[in-house]
């Protein structure tokens, strides 16, 4: 019999939808590599059926096909040249993978070469202006983890966007090395929106007024940090005027959810809030948040099960630049 899905509802935001714009879609996924679950997770409560990957991949699949995200940002990705970037290609998906340098799907055996990030937008609704590719650094030494930044033009209203997709260090005892690359990617950031938002004025008839020089950012990522690290501070309080999507989703608008990962090792549960959709409040109004499945729908054995492919919920969101041209 065809597992249950978990039941997930989009909760519309105060004063939200201009009506005269389509929304853009974001989704921002941890999908668990399929060589880290079954070799290095250590998932107690889930059985290994579940994690076969010509079961799992078409759950992942189906999370995707499910809300049809505009922009797609993917982390722990394994299987990116066999299997998400033909699938999605042939969908209408332009895409992007950064490989980590010493990925740990390495260490397993028949493993499917290094996990890393990818980002995917839709064709038919961004031009790609540009895209770079971050190994990040701490105290100028460079780290395993990594970045890819893509600068997109929206076809419909020809506004620049950047969007970036990351995955920090994981682990307790990492905060320090965290916010050093939280800080290296957000000095990234600064750059290339500001040079994104010379080239945007310079182009005839693409002039924004009144929104200074950098363009609108979104930055989707497994931070691998609760919101009171230190590294969430500094996205928080950034120049760059970033907010939490998420937030939203709580009844006083300012706390992120109770949790986006929740699985069961050998040391115990593990229950945490590591994943963001941050983006800059000046230039983009949240429309809709998809809620999260309560703790009864998600089971008492956690996450990845045969009903969810990952131990990371998806986050999606929908988005609407504020001053839409008449
Ligand atoms: P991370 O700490 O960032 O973790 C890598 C992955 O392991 C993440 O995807 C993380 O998932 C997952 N993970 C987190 N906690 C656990 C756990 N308890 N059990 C199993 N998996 C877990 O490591 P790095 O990427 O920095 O390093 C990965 C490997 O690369 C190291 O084990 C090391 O062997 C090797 N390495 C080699 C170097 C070299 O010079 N050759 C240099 C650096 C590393 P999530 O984010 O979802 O928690
Ligand atoms: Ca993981």
């Amino acid at each position: 019999t065809r597992p249950a899905r978990l039941h997930r509802a989009f909760v519309c935001q105060n004063g939200s939808g201009d009506h005269r714009q389509q929304p853009i879609r974001v989704m921002q996924w941890n999908i668990l590599a399929q060589a880290l679950g079954e070799g290095m997770d250590s998932f107690v409560r889930c059985p290994l059926e579940a994690l076969k990957w010509n079961e799992r991949k078409y759950l992942i699949l189906e999370e995707i096909l499910t809300y049809q995200p505009d922009i797609l940002c993917l982390q722990e990705v394994d299987h990116y040249f066999d299997t998400f970037r033909p699938v999605l290609s042939r969908l209408g998906y332009h895409s992007s993978f950064c490989p980590k340098p010493w990925s740990a799907c390495l260490d397993v055996a028949n493993n499917n070469g290094p996990d890393g990030c990818a980002l995917f937008f839709r064709h038919k609704r961004f031009q790609l202006l540009g895209t770079t590719h971050l190994q990040l650094a701490a105290k100028m030494l460079e780290t395993n983890q990594v970045a890819i930044v893509s600068t997109l033009r929206c076809r419909a209203t020809g506004r620049a966007l950047c969007v970036a997709v990351t995955h920090l260090k994981a682990r307790s005892g990492w905060e320090r090395l965290r916010s050093a690359q939280g800080s290296d990617l957000l000095r990234n950031l600064q750059n290339i929106t500001q040079e994104a938002g010379r080239a945007a004025a310079a182009a005839p008839g693409e002039g924004e007024p009144g929104v200074g020089m950098g363009v609108p950012l979104l930055v989707c990522g497994d931070f691998n940090a609760e919101p009171s690290e230190d590294v969430y501070c500094r996205f928080a309080t950034s120049s760059l005027g970033l907010d939490s999507a998420y937030k939203r989703l709580s009844s006083d608008g300012q706390t992120e959810p109770p949790y986006t990962t929740w699985k069961i090792r050998p040391s115990g549960e593990s229950c945490h809030t590591l994943d963001y959709i941050w983006y800059s409040h000046q230039h983009l109004n949240v429309d809709t948040v998809l809620d999260f499945p309560t703790a009864e729908q998600i089971g008492p054995d956690r996450l990845p099960s045969y009903n969810y492919p990952s131990d990371h919920l998806s986050l999606v969101c929908d988005f609407s630049f504020c001053d839409s041209p008449e």
